[in-house]
């Protein structure tokens, strides 16, 4: 069996950050389930394809062309061979993101592609239903989340640091717009697996929380 992590939870909780940290300390893979639904939506507009044109979106994800190379030590993205990386950060990407990743075909239709990523020597997942629905065998699930106010407020601080401008006002009614409909959507609701732990980050540091999931991983 490969070893399997899962790390779900609202956006904004820290699940990106602490699971490449945590990959890159146990030498696993790292499936950052996210970015594939943003690449979707990314391609939709690029392709002229409507954010509810579900049939046309969930052909669009089956086919998705993406690579996650390593270049000079940064993971980059790809997709048709453009670098999308910093594209599909946006608050915007985010956004559109959570409308296609409502629609049950393209969901269905990335499925098997996340599965691909579980190989040896292990796997960390990162997404929002990574332990219910597309790795429920995973021997370790975590639920990662913090306040809606914390979440606004790392942000906030993340976009001070690379130079643009933002409300935190505005970053928290974004985030919790995203967290009613990640948890309101009929398919794969975001909530915690039943065998998951949850883990409040609101007070703790990344240290902390990698420190704690390394204990857990090891018991
Ligand atoms: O984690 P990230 O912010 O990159 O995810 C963007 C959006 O993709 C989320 O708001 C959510 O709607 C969707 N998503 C999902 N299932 C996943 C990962 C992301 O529905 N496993």
């Amino acid at each position: 069996d490969v070893p399997l992590l899962t790390i779900d939870g609202p956006g904004g909780a820290g699940k990106g950050t602490i699971s490449s940290l945590i990959a890159e300390r146990l030498g696993w893979h790292l499936l950052d389930s996210g970015a594939l639904y943003r690449l979707t939506a990314h391609a939709a507009v690029k392709h002229g394809v409507a954010l509810d044109n579900e049939v046309a979106l969930a052909e669009l994800a089956a086919q998705l062309d993406v690579a996650f190379p390593v270049e000079e030590g940064q993971p980059r993205t790809l997709l048709e061979g453009e670098d999308v990386s910093q594209a599909i950060r946006t608050e915007q990407a985010g956004e559109r993101a959570s409308q296609v990743a409502a629609l049950p075909k393209v969901r269905e239709a990335l499925f098997q592609r996340q599965r691909d990523f579980c190989r040896l020597p292990g796997l960390v997942a990162d997404g929002r239903d990574m332990g219910t629905v597309v790795f429920p065998e995973a021997q370790l699930k975590i639920f990662l989340t913090a306040s809606a106010e914390e979440r606004a407020h790392r942000r906030y601080q993340q976009l001070q640091e690379a130079g643009v401008d933002a409300s935190l006002s505005s970053l928290l009614k974004e985030i919790q717009a995203r967290d009613a409909r990640d948890t309101q959507r009929s398919v794969a609701p975001l909530k915690p697996a039943d065998d998951a732990i949850t883990l409040d980050t609101t007070c703790l540091s990344i240290p902390e929380v990698v420190d704690r999931l390394t204990d857990l991983l090891a018991q």
